[in-house]
């Protein structure tokens, strides 16, 4: 081991000495020795023993100053990965949580950007998302900052590669947890990759006024400081030309040149009481002229991440603006470490678990109020506590989905015909159960076979999205509607046998028709297909079979009844009867069957009389309606009798189907204001549907079930004061109107 490496790890270790008494340093040496002798012979790009990253590594976390175990971690980064020295080894040498530490940076290793602009807010979620512990993500900025400042020694594309990878995503996610001088850093160095010519414009003119800056800075610097001293204020004075990035983005996004930028150079006072931070803003504003609308209050309004300063700009000498920030010293930590400082402070790192530390960064995040965080907060949400897993396709594809999603789910995510064809799935290298639950990071691979017989019925119970179970439906409908049809069939038939009711079904068309009628189907073909690939289930059928072969016997025994009636007509007309259990008292016939016409679809209030008709009870119509035309030469006269609603029925409060047609200007959601009203006024309603007419009309119509005239009477005026309503109206003959 050279001497060089040897010196600094024992500066690092005098630093944490220093800096945290209690910290374990015979564990972070025990670390240090491991990794050493892990990476023996190893070298870096650039030549040097690769021990040298994991140590620079761990400096940036002793920097941060979180504890024993992410250091040591720190320093075990790239074991798991790179060396033979695995999460066993560390787990027995450090424990777990070190392990864990090292395991989840080297996951999020394995993270690849995709060149896709939309995948980086993915990436970013599941950047978070996927480290458990925030130490972990801490660790990762560590090495990933390391690296950043070695980029130069990568091949050239892999350059701008990794330089747009960490300024799209580590940058950012630094940003967002606050941590802004690891930000700035890789930003600046990314920068100089991504436009080289850029950055050495801004270096070069910042070059080229050092001189000035400096002069002018550290004049400032000084009448500060004596006004300061003569109030007694115990401070801290620091003086600084911004960063390049800063720089560069106002230069590009206000189109302006490096002259017409304010504040290029910052002053920064830091202070020990925030009183003592207004105090300092009053002398400033003294001094110097302040600018106005520059002026923010960041102590009492934090940023969404935190972060806490004044801030002013304020003319100095020769008529250069310059900004100036005053803080407190914890403020000033917080500044700069983000999260990590917060950490610190705000938690005996050893003592608290994971889920206390997400549950502060949630407090965190909660309270900051700007919308470029609410982007944040919502994904930092979504990924912590729900529902959402991100995974890889082996060519480093993101692929979110919902919590619970099976290897499966992922094919048909990625194409449908990926899913009909496959045959298994590999996860993490290895071959897993096609019903295994994915986890954030997995690499899953789909296996397909052009040979595959297609998705299994089985599937449907497996999947979680609603996008691969209708796919699989209709691979199963398209694909197999000879075989669905066969067994849609077969499976109806024994159904209908076990329940009596084969005959019933098979020899009257109009229960068939009524059937398929109920469920939209053209043939029955089509319903054995649906029922094969399961797009509608056999006890709806069944159920519908059942009402319709019962409705068909009740009606043969009451019409043999009713005809009867008919055939010896003239009785003395006999107004009471006994109560009808559909409503309607029909003169002369008891209990009969009744049907409401759905010509004019009558309901307690209307006029109404009877028709008895062949096979299907009495059929009750609105006096009204076009279809009640009872004349001499009718030969039908006989049929028709009068009827009379029951009005104890009424009492009971039973409801009617009545239909009502709704004349519309086709304004979008008019429908929709329909449906909302309608279920307000707590109306059932059996049908509901538009079309769109010529000249940008519509027309709406809708079955509902109402008690009456009366309660439909209220509802039409509610209906025809919706916006958007030009005319309602009952329907009173089939043809419409
Ligand atoms: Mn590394």
């Amino acid at each position: 081991m050279s001497a060089p490496m040897k010196n600094r790890i024992d500066f690092l270790i005098e630093r944490v000495e220093k800096q945290n008494p209690s910290a374990n340093v015979k564990k972070i040496r025990a670390a240090y020795e491991c990794a050493a002798q892990a990476h023996e012979g190893q070298k870096r790009r650039n030549g040097e023993p690769y021990i040298i990253h994991p140590v620079a590594v761990a400096e940036i976390i002793v920097e941060m100053g979180l504890d024993t175990d992410s250091i040591c971690a720190g320093l075990l980064h790239d074991c798991i990965e790179d060396t033979a020295f695995g999460y066993r080894e560390i787990e027995n040498k450090f424990g777990t949580s070190v392990a864990e530490l090292v395991d989840g940076v080297t996951r999020l290793g394995m993270l690849r950007y995709s060149k896709e602009q939309e995948q980086f807010e993915d990436l970013r979620k599941m950047f978070m998302a996927m480290a458990k512990d925030i130490r972990v993500i801490l660790i990762k900025l560590a090495d990933r900052l390391h690296n950043a400042r070695t980029f130069q020694y990568l091949p050239e594309r892999k350059q701008r590669d990794k330089a747009l990878e960490t300024m799209e995503i580590y940058a950012p996610i630094a940003h967002r947890l606050g941590m802004s001088r690891i930000k700035w850093e890789l930003e600046d160095l990314c920068l100089r990759i991504l436009d080289p010519i850029g950055y050495q414009e801004i270096v070069d003119g910042l070059e080229q006024q050092s001189e000035r800056y400096e002069d002018f800075l550290d004049h400032i610097k000084e009448s500060i400081s004596l006004k300061l001293n003569e109030a007694g204020i115990r401070h801290d004075i620091s003086a600084r030309v911004k960063h390049i990035y800063s720089i560069y983005r106002k230069m590009y996004s206000q189109h302006k040149t490096m002259n017409e930028i304010y504040d290029i150079c910052a002053v920064r006072v830091i202070v020990d009481t925030v009183a003592d931070c207004y105090n300092v803003l009053g002398y400033v504003h003294d001094l110097y002229k302040p600018i106005p609308g520059r002026f923010k209050d960041y102590i009492s309004t934090p940023k969404p991440n935190g972060y806490q300063s004044l801030h002013t700009t304020v003319i100095g000498r020769d008529g250069i603006p310059f900004e100036i920030q005053i803080r407190t010293e914890e403020m000033h930590k917080m500044a700069e470490y983000g999260v990590a400082a917060h950490w610190k402070y705000k938690q005996g790192l050893d003592k608290v678990g994971n889920e206390q530390a997400f549950s502060w960064i949630r407090q965190l995040l909660e309270a900051q109020q700007d919308t470029e965080a609410e982007d944040f907060i919502k994904a930092i949400k979504v990924d912590l506590f729900a529902d959402e897993v991100f995974v890889f396709t082996p060519k480093g594809d993101v692929v979110n989905m919902p919590a619970g999603a099976t290897p499966i789910d992922l094919a048909y995510a990625i194409h449908s015909a990926v899913g009909n064809r496959m045959t298994g799935a590999k996860v993490n290298g290895r071959i897993a159960p096609i019903d295994s639950q994915l986890k954030n990071g997995d690499i899953v691979e789909i296996l397909t076979s052009k040979e595959a017989h297609g998705p299994s019925r089985d599937w449907l119970k497996i999947v979680r999205t609603t996008e691969a179970r209708n796919k699989i439906k209709q691979w199963f409908k398209k694909e197999c509607r000879e075989e669905n049809i066969i067994k849609g069939k077969e499976d109806l038939d024994r159904e209908l046998r076990a329940n009596l009711l084969y005959n019933g079904f098979y020899e009257n068309e109009e229960v068939i028709q009524n059937t398929l009628n109920k469920f939209s189907y053209q043939t029955i073909d089509e319903m054995y297909a649906a029922l094969g690939y399961g797009g509608i289930t056999l006890t709806k059928v069944l159920n519908k079979v059942k009402d319709e072969v019962g409705r068909v016997r009740r009606a043969a025994e009451r019409l043999e009844k009713a005809e009867q009636m008919a055939n010896q007509p003239q009785q003395q007309p006999q107004k009471k009867n006994k109560h009808s259990e559909s409503g309607v008292i029909v003169e002369g016939i008891d209990n009969c069957l009744i049907k409401f016409a759905r010509c004019c679809t009558p309901i307690p209030g209307d006029d109404i009389i009877g028709f008895i008709t062949r096979g299907y009870g009495v059929s009750i119509h609105r006096r009204d309606c076009v279809n009640v035309r009872i004349n001499e030469e009718d030969k039908d006269r006989s049929r028709w009798v009068n009827c009379w609603w029951d009005e104890d029925l009424l009492e009971r409060n039973n409801k009617f189907s009545t239909a009502l047609q709704i004349s519309t200007r086709s304004r979008t959601g008019v429908l929709a204001d329909i449906a909302v009203l309608l279920a307000q006024a707590k109306v059932n309603v059996r049908d509901l549907n538009a079309r769109d007419l010529e000249d940008g009309y519509g027309v709406i119509n809708a079955v509902i079930d109402v008690s009456g005239v009366r309660q439909l009477k209220h509802i039409m005026t509610r209906i025809k004061n919706t916006k958007g309503v030009v005319d309602v109206a009952r329907i009173t003959s089939d043809g419409g109107r």
